[in-house]
């Protein structure tokens, strides 16, 4: 349905200098595929998303939608339009319309369709999206999973053949990201084809046929969910997938910053998703600083979560320790019966206490 070859972009720097971002890019996408595009920031992912739309035009290579070279002079963009949807993190719906009005200007527009049945068509999109109730009001109403819908069902009122989002869930507060992915998985189950560019790596797992790591400007490694996420070739692609984020603090003396601690904690666990272990991790760190730990010092503390397995663990690293500095008997009970795990581990340089939460 799609095939891309050596496909690149270069973009003119205001002060002359050029930039290229799509370096080489090749690939064949059949119908019926979803394919999550991942891969670190700054990569090309939007760029190569938004050239396969022709939204930003390629510098160089060929872009073949159903046997057309859409790059050639005197093809038709809109009707490139009809057949591709786009749906982008920040939502882009009309403010100044109502949610019906939003989903049925383009097919009035672009496809002649009749007034009442394009009305009819939006609302039975709304309760496709759960928001049949929400057709009368303006977006600004809205929460940005509900916004995130209504564009979804504007896409969809194209009849495309097949939809492209760019990272539709990195705008959403996170308690708002699963209504938008259960959406996206619907419409993978209905055979709809898209390129999702996601950070998601669980979603991306379980919903695609095919995963494109991106890595400077071309397509670093292509495979299956399983190949890329069990058995990746390049150690680019290794790293990425296993990566992990961090938060470590170093705790001197008594009077450390705790409200600040307590502080980035919160904001580390919003973004990475984890807002339901929040309490679990306060209420550990709490007790392990102020009563098992309270006569340990210096100590490191470290936040980790892999992003993959979904594991997340609180670190307290003791640096020279010989031994475990917790007491014996039931004193740890209490955090033991909460957390999944409470390793304690000699390390190259002290002590470590590992708490899987
Ligand atoms: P990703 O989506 O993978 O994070 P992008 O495709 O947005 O990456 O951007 C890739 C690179 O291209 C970035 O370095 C970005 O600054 C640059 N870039 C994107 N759009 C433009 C533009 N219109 N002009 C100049 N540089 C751009
Ligand atoms: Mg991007």
């Amino acid at each position: 349905m799609i095939r891309i070859k050596h496909l690149s972009k270069t973009f003119n720097n205001p002060d002359g200098s050029k930039i290229t971002v799509l370096k080489d890019v090749n690939c064949e996408i059949e119908r019926g595929e979803v394919i999550s595009i991942i891969g670190p920031s700054g990569t090309g992912k939007s760029t190569l998303l938004r050239a396969i739309n022709m939204l930003e035009p390629p510098t160089g290579g060929e872009i073949w939608v159903d046997g057309e070279n859409i790059m050639a002079k005197g093809y038709r963009l809109d009707k490139l339009r009809q057949k591709m949807g786009m749906v982008f993190q920040s939502f882009n719906l009309f403010d100044h319309l109502t949610v019906l009005e939003n989903i049925i200007y383009a097919p009035m527009r672009l496809r002649d369709v009749a007034e009442a049945d394009a009305r009819k068509e939006a609302m039975d999109l709304l309760a496709k999206v759960g928001l049949a109730q929400k057709a009368d009001v303006y977006p600004s109403s809205l929460s940005g999973g509900q916004k995130q819908r209504v564009a979804i069902a504007r896409a969809l009122a194209m009849h495309p053949e097949v939809i492209l989002f760019d990272e539709p869930t990195s705008a959403l507060d996170p308690t708002m990201v699963g209504e938008v992915l259960s959406v996206i998985r619907q419409l993978a189950k209905d055979g709809l084809t898209m390129l999702i560019v996601t950070h998601e790596m669980r979603f991306a797992r379980d919903v695609s046929t095919r995963i494109f790591f991106m890595n400077e400007g071309i397509i670093y490694e292509d495979g299956t969910p399983e190949q890329i996420f069990e058995h990746p070739v390049h150690s680019a692609t290794k790293a990425f997938v296993n990566r992990i984020q961090k938060l470590v603090f170093q705790i001197d003396s008594d009077d450390f910053d705790y409200i600040g601690i307590d502080t980035q904690v919160k904001q580390f666990c919003h973004k990475y998703n984890l807002d339901t272990k929040v309490e679990l991790i306060y209420a550990v760190t709490e007790e392990m600083l102020f009563t098992h730990l309270k006569d340990v010092r210096p100590l490191t503390l470290r936040l980790t979560h892999a992003a993959l397995s979904g594991e997340t663990a609180l670190d307290f690293m003791m640096e020279g320790a010989t031994a475990s500095p917790l007491p014996q008997g039931p004193a740890m009970d209490g955090i033991r019966a909460k957390v999944k795990q409470v390793v304690e581990e000699p390390t190259t340089r002290g002590f470590r206490i590992k708490i899987l939460v």
